[in-house]
């Protein structure tokens, strides 16, 4: 077998009851998906999955394909070797050269789940450190904070490894239904979109471009936050939705103040419209109570109230802060921090309305006659694909 050997940990769908099966064959596929062209094949046993990898695949797409799929919480490179201790030293001989630091401490862990292995984790254990001693001689045992770790598993053979890696945990993306996320070049809606598919959502995402008031520059930066994020959603679709003339007639004909609510009411209309052309029966935003003026608990309400879809805004309780962190976590910082202003910014009421009464608000929009604005938008609106590498497929 020439295949590479990746150990998977699973994390909530070991809980998972009689469903357990349907979570676990979407993991399977999703890693699969992930790897391609590569083939690979990945084996359960005992609450661990197993992933042989053509050895052709590098390790880097792999690495990055593990961390970006939810229902793992982690995942190890690993050695084979037969169950034989001489096998295993051998082995451990074979992979440590390069793989520790030379000075600090060190531990061997030893999981010995086949209980009828001739010898004890002790003796594994120390057998082990003996050839670290051999290799790192300036290296100490520190059981309770190692700075490098060994670790033996001895199950159908005796795997061995050097480093772990942590993964996002949650549970597989296709196991939760569809959503639509309202995509804005911002930091908080790729966040936003992340935090779903954890949670085993799969969306598409919509992004309201008000060309020339966004440039091409700010749909391009949308577009790159939409390839950052498709391999938490194993692939996605971004449809742009050119919204100027709407924007327009809201600011030429509505309350200054109450623009940006009327927008988001727009957008509501036409998200729901796009939805459920496309099976999704939720909206997603970035929105967190109180950030800005149209977040506050009224507004919110308001723009709920524009849509039968659940919506649904995972960051709700969450400060800038924390955002921001997870952010540089999964990747789009860097990219939401480009200068490019999104459209609410250039459409935004000096003094806008912060408690807005919904009722009054309802009625508003509805004299604005927003509907021929909105079906023009969804009848122009143009979709970019998204694969589970991230990469924009043409003629998709
Ligand atoms: P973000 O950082 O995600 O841009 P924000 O703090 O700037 O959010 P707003 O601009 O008020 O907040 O937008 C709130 C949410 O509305 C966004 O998180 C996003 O989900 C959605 N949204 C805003 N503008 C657009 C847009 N042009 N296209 C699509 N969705 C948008
Ligand atoms: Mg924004």
């Amino acid at each position: 077998m020439a295949d590479k050997l990746y150990l998977v940990k699973e994390g909530e769908i070991s809980l998972k009851g009689g469903n357990r099966n349907l979570f676990e064959k979407r993991l399977r596929h999703n890693i699969k998906d992930k790897l391609r062209p590569y083939h690979s094949e990945i084996n359960k046993q005992k609450g661990r999955l197993y992933a042989y990898i053509d050895e052709a695949a590098p390790d880097a797409m792999i690495e990055k394909a593990l961390s970006t799929t939810s229902g793992i919480t982690g995942f190890a490179k690993a050695h084979r070797a037969e169950k034989d201790m001489d096998a295993i030293v051998r082995c451990a001989a074979s992979i440590l050269p390069g793989a520790f630091s030379e000075k600090g401490s060190f531990k061997i862990a030893v999981k010995r789940e086949d209980k009828a292995f001739p010898f004890s984790s002790r003796d594994i254990a120390v057998k082990l450190a003996e050839v670290v001693h051999g290799i790192y001689p300036e290296l100490t045992v520190d059981l309770d904070n190692p700075g490098n770790t060994l670790t033996c598993e001895v199950r159908g053979e005796a795997y061995l490894y050097t480093s772990e890696s942590k993964a996002i945990g949650g549970l597989p993306v296709g196991t939760a239904g569809k959503g639509m996320v309202l995509l804005s070049g911002g930091i908080d809606s790729p966040v936003a979109a992340q935090m779903m598919a954890k949670r085993g959502m799969k969306a598409d995402a919509i992004y309201f471009h008000a060309y020339p008031y966004t440039s091409d520059e700010a749909l391009e930066k949308v577009k790159k936050l939409a390839s950052l994020i498709a391999p938490y959603m194993q692939g996605m679709r971004l449809f742009v939705v050119p919204f100027t003339d709407g924007q327009i007639h809201i600011r030429d004909n509505g309350y200054e103040e109450e623009a940006t609510l009327m927008f988001r009411a727009a957008m509501m209309q036409t998200a729901e419209r796009i939805a459920k052309e496309h099976g999704a029966i939720a909206i997603i935003t970035g929105e967190a109570l109180s950030q800005v003026a149209s977040q506050t608990l009224d507004a919110m309400s308001f723009t709920d109230s524009m849509t039968d879809l659940l919506v649904l805004r995972p960051l709700v309780g969450m400060d800038k802060e924390d955002i921001i962190a997870r952010a540089r976590e999964i990747g789009t910082y860097e990219t939401s921090i480009l200068p490019y202003e999104d459209c609410c910014v250039v459409f935004s009421p000096k003094h806008p309305v912060t408690r807005p009464v919904k009722e009054v608000s309802r009625r508003h929009f509805g004299e604005l006659g927003m509907e021929p604005f909105i079906e023009n938008a969804v009848r122009d609106t143009v979709v970019y694909t998204f694969d589970a590498a991230g990469k924009e497929v043409i003629d998709g």
